[in-house]
């Protein structure tokens, strides 16, 4: 069977994803001067962004790899229960690189399986991308990388990306007619809610609120950005919403599995006093950035946002989280405590 590009692309559109390139892997090159330009804005992120470094250099890991193939994933089609809005990122609520049912999931998997019964050599890592996507898609043509640091299409920027390694040489530059960031525009920088977005292209890792509450941050105590992250949980949109090319780019018009059954019971109170047995069995799945074993994570964060968003109805919930099973909520409910004493202390002078 002779393969050409354009089948190729073809196909992954046929599946499913909603773009696709593909780039010969010596197009990566370029992509460690951008991480040592980060690395030199941050230098407090080098060991983050270290481990990045051989997505530049694929053939040293896969000396069969002659291109990448790169698709795009809406999750802009999704619908998202009112509870969730503004409080956990849209893109893990629909994430589909673990969730068998969804449609993500099912396109990804069976594109795989097109290009492996095509005879080629293939590699991916569904969870973490196997080289840096949005690098890859931008070359790829199948849209841009804005200042806010997202991969933008027509669609905007709630899209998923996903990588396929190929032992043949192809490339396949798709067309794409988008406009760029205007000059002057700076409305994702003045949303960042923690300055992390601290120049045009340049976010910080560490400071990050989708970084911060999943995962590091893991004692919020100690955190000295917590009362910034307003009423984020899991992960933050707020770069991403503000941005006039999303605009009207979210649809909600198909209902992600499962989602609506639970997302509407996940209030910050619910989070506090849920039962363990259901964090570890319906919510971690989805939220898996915190690992099994830590689903006291999602409570930890929740009690934060409970202080940083104080309501008096939370009040018996949190002297209610103290007698948590979790030392590390029970600590985290006490400080909030202690913290929201002080609040009423100071405002009674
Ligand atoms: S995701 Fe949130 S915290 Fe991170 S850079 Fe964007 S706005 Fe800032
Ligand atoms: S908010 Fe403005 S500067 Fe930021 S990504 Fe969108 S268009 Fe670009």
């Amino acid at each position: 069977m002779i393969l050409n590009a354009s089948d190729i692309v073809n196909k992954a559109i046929e599946f499913g994803f909603d773009k696709c390139g593909i780039i010969p892997v010596g197009m990566m090159s370029e992509y460690e001067v951008r991480l040592e330009e980060r690395i030199e804005h941050f230098p407090q992120t080098q060991e983050k962004y270290e481990a990045f470094k051989s997505f530049s250099h694929l053939q040293e890991d896969y000396p069969w790899a002659k291109s990448i193939v790169i698709c795009s994933f809406w999750y802009g089609r999704y619908h998202i229960p009112d509870e969730l809005q503004g409080r956990i990122a849209k893109y893990y609520l629909t994430d589909g690189r673990r969730n068998t049912e969804s449609k993500g999931y099912q396109t990804s998997v069976a594109f795989e399986k097109y290009l492996t019964d095509c005879n080629l050599q293939v590699a991916t890592d569904r969870d973490f991308g196997i080289t840096a996507l949005r690098w890859a898609a931008m070359k790829a043509g199948i849209g841009v990388i804005r200042k806010n640091n997202f991969f933008y299409t027509e669609k905007g920027s709630y899209q998923y990306l996903e990588a396929f390694l190929i032992d043949v040489p192809l490339q396949y530059i798709a067309e794409s007619h988008i406009k760029p960031c205007a000059e002057k525009c700076n409305l994702c920088m003045k949303a960042c809610p923690t300055g992390s977005l601290e120049a045009p292209y340049m976010m910080c890792r560490n400071t990050c609120v989708s970084c911060l509450t999943t995962w590091d941050g893991w004692d919020l105590r100690a955190e000295p950005l917590q009362n910034r992250f307003g009423k984020w949980i899991y992960g933050c949109d707020s770069c991403q919403d503000a941005c006039p090319h999303n605009k009207s780019a979210w649809k909600g018009e198909e209902n992600f599995p499962g989602l609506n059954e639970w997302g509407n019971f996940f209030s910050y109170s619910e989070i506090v006093l849920s039962d363990y047995s259901w964090l570890e069995s319906v919510i971690q799945p989805k939220l898996w950035y915190i690992p099994h074993g830590k689903e006291w994570r999602y409570k930890t964060n929740a009690l934060n946002a409970m202080l940083n968003n104080y309501k008096p109805n939370y009040l018996p919930i949190i002297k209610e989280a103290c007698n948590d099973e979790y030392a590390e909520v029970r600590d985290m409910a006490k400080w909030v405590l202690e913290k929201i004493q002080k609040k009423n202390d100071n405002s009674a002078k």
